[in-house]
């Protein structure tokens, strides 16, 4: 990789191999010694590298920001140029952008199928145990309700009056339907949104 700096006294431009950096040297032009200095990246404007924020060493500085496609055809030209992002740590050779980009890209896109799975598995967990709620107070209701059918029919003379009790069980199973048919109607939802969740999750796994 090809760098370049100017004499500190003369100011000529010097290219020298970027792994020299630190090398004190004579330059050419006026015979001082002068050391091999590579410029400072600029530091990161935000969290995270994002396009438009690469920058190439060039006449003794860092030049930018760039955007990716910038440097893409800058590398076709100067593949021996050196190039880093915004709060990077040092540089690196153009000629390697490209695959080092969709590198970190692949990357990216791996954390957040990662970060989108990890949700929905969160969501799934939560929505199961709405429907264990909804299927524990069915289950509730309906035992509820065997336990008053079981004591229809009584009179307060102690005898079982069988018409009493058809009547009583009558009204006791439309009383517990009542009851029940919201919660039904709530789990059939629940359910539901367990296929997309489900669905999404092979969707996203398969990707
Ligand atoms: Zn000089």
């Amino acid at each position: 990789m090809i760098a370049n700096c100017q004499c500190k006294k003369c100011s000529q431009m010097l290219a020298f191999e970027a792994d020299d950096v630190g090398a004190t040297v004579s330059c050419p032009n006026c015979g001082s010694d002068t050391q091999l200095v590579s410029p400072s990246i600029p530091p990161a404007n935000g969290e995270k590298v994002d396009d438009g924020e690469f920058y190439v060493w060039l006449d003794d500085k860092a030049e930018g920001p760039f955007q990716s496609q910038q440097l893409i055809e800058l590398a076709k030209q100067f593949p021996e140029m050196a190039w880093s992002f915004a709060g990077g740590s040092e540089w690196n050779r153009l000629a390697d952008f490209q695959k080092t980009i969709e590198k970190v890209r692949q990357k990216d896109l791996a954390d957040k199928k990662t970060a989108k799975l990890k949700a929905l598995r969160i969501q799934k967990k939560e929505v199961q145990e709405l429907k264990r709620q909804l299927s524990a107070n069915m289950t509730a209701l309906r035992n509820e309700a065997r336990r008053q059918s079981s004591g229809a029919g009584g009179t307060w003379l102690g005898l079982y009056d069988s018409e009493l009790a058809a009547s009583q069980r009558r009204g006791i199973r439309q009383k517990k339907e009542a009851l029940i048919l919201p919660l039904e109607k709530k789990k059939a939802i629940a359910d539901g949104i367990l296929a997309q969740i489900d669905k999404q999750i092979i969707e996203l796994e398969a990707s």
